[in-house]
């Protein structure tokens, strides 16, 4: 590897300027689109949308990953980063990616930001007649979110590395209720998608918070998050998701979707991997894709939500009280 090329191995370089294209919506992608491989695009070339440039920006903390800039039929443009913004043989964590994408969307102009996710369900209900239960095959928007790691929740080398004494994000709704709204409108709209039951936010349920790892949950990771779901009512999920604190510091409306694939690891006697390259190669990419399209083309800045208000500004005292900068 090569110092100064890649990654955030190399430190830090604030005067890097945005050259990538602008837009107010994006996608990550993620694990409901993999499937595709890197296909996406004709996917959305056959829905009317084209895609007009395949960008590399540099960012302030290395080469980021691959952003795609479309005009929708309604000639709405949007960006895509592919999965979360992670690049291939590149460690998620040791290469900032969380950065380097956030960076791009907030130099981009990006408002609305969609991401899906899958992976298991660690709902305490598992018999056949619980019919509430967050099961696979269901489509979730969850409620909250439980952090598996120290999330990034700042922008480094610009005003929002560090802006707790200046603004401060308040967690409830973490992923935007409007959104939300219109996201479950979408499924009902999807031809050919039948997923058993969609659970919007009023349902509780917790996601569980993870990025990047090479591995899924352990058993007793699983049935910690049971239990934790069965004593406070709310069940949870685990799954991919970027930063919702990181994405309300950016000032953007996190639209989040979940397809449960299996149940936790070791939960039941199934090996997930086995569901879940079916489901990814098969079942899922293109219902996924046409959602993300449709929503692409048509969503506005939500304005019934509080995104933006639960970023609150704080007493100026509050940042005086730090020492001053250098
Ligand atoms: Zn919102």
């Amino acid at each position: 590897m090569s110092p100064g090329h890649n990654g955030c191995l190399c430190g830090l370089d604030p005067s890097v300027p945005y050259e990538g294209p602008h837009a107010a919506i994006a996608t990550l992608g993620g694990s409901p689109t993999w499937g595709l491989g890197d296909r996406f695009h004709e996917i959305a070339a056959a829905e009317g949308h084209a895609r007009i440039g395949v960008h590399r920006p540099r960012t302030p903390y290395g080469l980021g990953p691959q952003v795609e800039h479309y005009r929708t039929p309604r000639g709405r443009a949007f960006l895509r980063i592919p999965t979360y913004g992670q690049v291939v043989g590149e460690d998620p964590l040791l290469r900032a990616s969380e950065w380097k994408t956030f960076w791009i969307l907030w130099q981009a102009g990006v408002r609305i930001l969609l991401v899906g996710g899958t992976s298991g369900s660690c709902d305490w209900r598992r018999g056949v007649k619980e019919e509430d239960a967050v099961r696979p095959g269901d489509f979730v928007l969850p409620r909250s979110y439980l952090p598996r790691d120290t999330m990034p929740t700042g922008l480094p080398g610009t005003e929002l590395e560090f802006c707790l004494p200046r603004q401060v994000a308040i967690m409830d709704d973490p992923f935007c209720p409007a959104l939300a709204e219109e996201i479950r409108e979408e499924t009902r709209r999807l031809p050919g998608a039948r997923f058993r039951r969609v659970h919007g936010p009023g349902a509780g349920v917790v996601l569980n918070r993870w990025l990047a790892g090479n591995g899924f949950e352990s058993l007793a990771t699983c049935r910690e998050l049971e239990l934790y779901g069965r004593l406070t009512g709310m069940p949870v999920i685990t799954g991919d998701c970027v930063s919702p604190v990181l994405a309300r510091v950016c000032g953007m409306h996190l639209g989040y979707y979940h397809v449960v694939a299996n149940w936790g690891t070791g939960l039941e006697p199934e090996d997930p991997t086995v569901t879940l390259d079916r489901l990814y190669l098969e079942t899922l990419p293109r219902v996924a894709a046409a959602l993300e399209l449709a929503l692409l083309d048509r969503l506005d800045e939500p304005a019934s939500c509080r995104c933006r208000a639960l970023l609150r500004p704080r007493p100026p005292e509050y940042a005086r009280a730090l020492s001053p900068p250098p």
